[in-house]
């Protein structure tokens, strides 16, 4: 069977670098905001092109404080897509602020950049695009209509690790844009962890203080902060894994490469990866006419698929009684028709792997 996820065939490929690692930080004795967690902002920051990057607790949070950073609140609306994964539309609730959906594209299944702009208000404050299962979204259109009603951009690249424009990279657009390492995703922790990344000196301090009590120097607390900490032992790990993302993501684009000869039989809508996008495959989704007896089959030939997502944010119940007079067809349809194949960075990348199987 092959699963959506290997994690034991990736810690054995990192195994013995991951022992010293974590010898030497016993050895060390620091468990919170030491060097492991400095050596790592400043790796990743490097990786995704950003003068900053400051580790949290999670994506959530990284989303949470990047809205609080901004000063986003009550009264405020936060555009986002009809589509998106449900934490993304919960950071904008937990500010006190209102998501306002935009529909995806249903061949990228990123936000619709033609229908923002009939949806921004006086209250807007930030655009919030959602790189849905590892395609970066249109952040050139996306930037220019923020520039355009003076908006801020806040990117959710939780499945995106690595993706880019022309080579730009994800988390490198917006003004604050926030990560998970969360374990099943491209660049993953053993445990919870999570980062934003930035330009801005005034932000990722913000950031850095928001995170730890609202402080900045010990005992001196400057705003209502929060604990969300990105912990010494992940970022330690992280650091190490950091270096195998972009084989890992390559191998997620040889497999889904495979999966479009293996399945070219099939009359389903395949990813689509535009001119000068990379695709890092967080997922590879298609969409499907005959859901339940293509899943069926493929279960019976060794594929364990699953449904990213079945229900959309606005049809959850903690949102059915604030959308309740609003319906968004193409998340619906999308939500109706897609399963997503088994994809990871351990992949089997020779088609006769697939068959043994
Ligand atoms: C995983 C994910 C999150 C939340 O990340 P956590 O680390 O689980 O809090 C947010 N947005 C998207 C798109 C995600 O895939």
């Amino acid at each position: 069977m092959i699963l959506p996820n290997d994690f034991k065939s990736e810690y054995k490929e990192i195994e013995q670098e991951i022992q010293l690692k974590i010898q030497d930080f016993f050895a060390k004795g620091r468990y919170i905001l030491g060097e492991e967690l400095q050596g790592f902002e400043q790796d990743f920051a490097k990786y995704i092109g950003q003068n900053n990057c400051v580790g949290v607790a999670n994506g959530l949070e990284g989303l949470f404080l990047s809205l609080k950073a901004l000063g986003v609140g009550e009264g405020d609306e936060v555009i986002v897509p009809s589509n998106a994964y449900i934490a993304s539309v919960l950071s904008i609730s937990q500010v006190g602020a209102t998501p306002v959906f935009v529909e995806p594209n249903p061949f990228t299944y990123n936000i619709d950049v033609s229908k923002i702009e009939e949806k921004i208000t006086k209250k807007t404050k930030v655009i919030l695009p959602v790189h849905l299962y590892g395609l970066v979204s249109d952040m050139p259109a996306i930037m220019e209509i923020a520039k355009r009603y003076n908006l801020f951009v806040v990117e959710d690249c939780a499945q995106a690790h690595g993706a880019s424009i022309n080579g730009q990279k994800a988390g490198s657009f917006g003004d604050i844009n926030a990560f998970s390492f969360y374990p099943t995703k491209n660049l993953g922790a053993y445990g919870d962890a999570g980062a934003i990344t930035t330009n801005s000196y005034d932000l990722a301090r913000k950031i850095q203080m928001l995170r730890n009590y609202g402080s900045e120097v010990r005992y001196q607390n400057e705003m209502i902060g929060y604990n969300s900490r990105l912990d010494e032992l992940q970022a330690a790990i992280l650091k190490v894994k950091l270096k195998f993302l972009d084989n890992w993501n390559l191998r997620r684009r040889e497999a889904a490469n495979e999966f479009r000869e293996i399945f070219s039989n099939k009359n389903w809508i395949f990813p689509m990866e535009p001119e000068g996008y990379k695709h890092v495959y967080h997922q590879f989704v298609v969409q499907s006419e005959n859901r339940e007896a293509d899943l069926l089959e493929l279960e019976k030939s060794g594929y364990k698929c699953l449904i990213h997502y079945p229900i959309p944010p606005y049809k959850s119940k903690v949102y059915t009684e604030m959308f309740k007079n609003y319906t968004f067809p193409i998340a619906d349809s999308i939500a109706n028709k897609v399963f997503s194949l088994p994809i990871h960075g351990k992949m089997w990348s020779k088609k006769q792997d697939y068959e043994k199987q």
